[in-house]
């Protein structure tokens, strides 16, 4: 496999995702694990908002400027993970032991995989139609859609993140959601012992 973990869509919930398992990536019970996340940013609703309401984040800030610091922070900081800019995904299907993956240039395997490109339709990933159901928490002449899944969880190795998971779309929502799945991929490499990643001063 390419990947142990691939995270597809650098939102709010894709890339708090990634800056959680980016900072597991030392830890015994990941070593050796390969991680990434494909980015397409170039339509991300993201780009339009303006963010006054975020604990952490000064008022007034642009969702363009976010998703670009976001980037930078990721490979800054845990350069072990992956990113892969510029590729939408297209296709995912399953393969012996886990998925693969088909974007606007390339192919690659992974033993899971996490889906947080958001809740808006027509949903055009191809592989995953039988999942996608009606938002449940968006107002129904919007047309948003989710995936089914029980605790971010569709299928066995196949997560689902932010408003794409049925979440309400406020910013902390959909990165709580992000890190929660990243937290479950860690405690699954951890042999099922709960796990997270703490910083502390000393
Ligand atoms: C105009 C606007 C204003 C907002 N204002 C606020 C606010 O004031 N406060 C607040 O809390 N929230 C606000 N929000 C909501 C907040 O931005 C969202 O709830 C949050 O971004 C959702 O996170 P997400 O990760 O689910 O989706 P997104 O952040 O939308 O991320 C999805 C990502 O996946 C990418 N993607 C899509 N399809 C593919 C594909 N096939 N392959 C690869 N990548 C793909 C997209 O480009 C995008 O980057 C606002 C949103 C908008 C649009």
């Amino acid at each position: 496999m390419d990947f142990d973990v691939l995270i597809i869509g650098g939102g709010a919930a894709g890339i708090s995702c990634a800056l959680v398992i980016g900072s597991a990536l030392d830890k015994p019970y990941a070593e050796g694990k390969k991680a990434g996340i494909i980015l397409h940013q170039k339509a991300s609703p993201l780009n339009s908002a303006l963010l006054n309401n975020v604990f952490g984040i000064p008022p007034g800030t642009k969702g363009s400027q976010i998703l670009k610091e976001g980037v930078t922070h990721l490979k800054e900081i845990y350069p072990e993970l992956r990113v892969i800019s510029k590729e939408k995904l297209n296709e995912v299907s399953e393969i012996d032991g886990g998925f693969q993956v088909i974007t606007s240039k390339r192919i690659y395997t992974a033993s899971k995989i996490v889906i947080a490109t958001g809740y808006t339709s027509p949903f055009r990933i191809k592989g995953l139609e039988d999942y996608v159901i009606p938002h449940k928490k968006a107002k129904s002449s919007k047309n948003r859609i989710q995936l089914k899944n029980t605790d971010h969880l569709v299928k066995p190795g196949l997560y689902v993140a932010g408003t794409l998971a049925g979440w309400r779309s406020q910013y902390s929502i959909a990165s709580g959601s992000g890190a929660a799945v990243a937290t479950d991929i860690l405690t699954e490499w951890n042999d099922g012992n709960h796990t997270k990643v703490h910083d502390k001063l000393v």
